[in-house]
């Protein structure tokens, strides 16, 4: 099923900018059984953890959150970038390869003592996931695990997370 999956992702030469290979999911999305399947999939490695709350990272992250909210019958929990959120926040700034960003979750939306997932489309270097998940910490949350379609290995996201003690799964690389 993987390698079916992975047939349905594209990638896009120099976008956002000139060098980037952008692996684009909006194609698996659009294909009913691919949507699907990959939920699926991130449903089967999760359901065993039975955690209380999903979270998805804007934007790609809230569609394959959801999915996996719906099909574990979990609530799920957006975290933002900076000044999208309507109430009070609470965020962490990171830093990226030019600049910084910040990332806010709904203050009160993940109760002290929560077991979390983290749900992202993909892991590149790990730095939007790892402050994600700081930030899940700071709010006494604990992160049962990482999950992501697409982990691009080479750029060492997954490794990041694990030297945060936190277990992370790809379903495609
Ligand atoms: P990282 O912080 O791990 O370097 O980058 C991951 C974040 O950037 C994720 O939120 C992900 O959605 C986005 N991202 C970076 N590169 C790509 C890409 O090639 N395709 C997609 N779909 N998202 C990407």
């Amino acid at each position: 099923m993987t390698s079916d999956l992975t047939d349905l992702i594209r990638t896009i030469p120099d976008f956002p900018k000139p060098g980037i290979q952008f692996r684009d999911i909006t194609t698996l999305l659009a294909d009913g059984e691919g949507l699907r399947d990959l939920t699926a999939r991130l449903a089967d490695i999760a359901r065993p953890l039975d955690a209380d709350l999903i979270v998805g990272i804007e934007a790609r992250g809230f569609i394959l959150g959801a999915a996996l909210a719906l099909a574990l019958g979990k609530g799920f929990v957006p975290v933002r970038k900076k000044g999208k959120l309507p109430g009070k926040t609470v965020g962490i700034d990171y830093v990226l390869e030019y600049g910084t960003d910040r990332l806010e979750l709904h203050e009160g939306q993940v109760p002290q003592g929560a077991r979390v997932l983290l749900v992202d489309d993909l892991i590149a270097t790990g730095g939007t996931a790892v402050a994600a998940a700081q930030l899940l910490r700071e709010q006494g949350a604990s992160v049962l695990m990482a999950l992501f379609a697409i982990d691009l290995p080479e750029l060492g996201g997954m490794a990041a997370l694990e030297a945060e003690g936190i277990a992370a799964r790809g379903i495609m690389t």
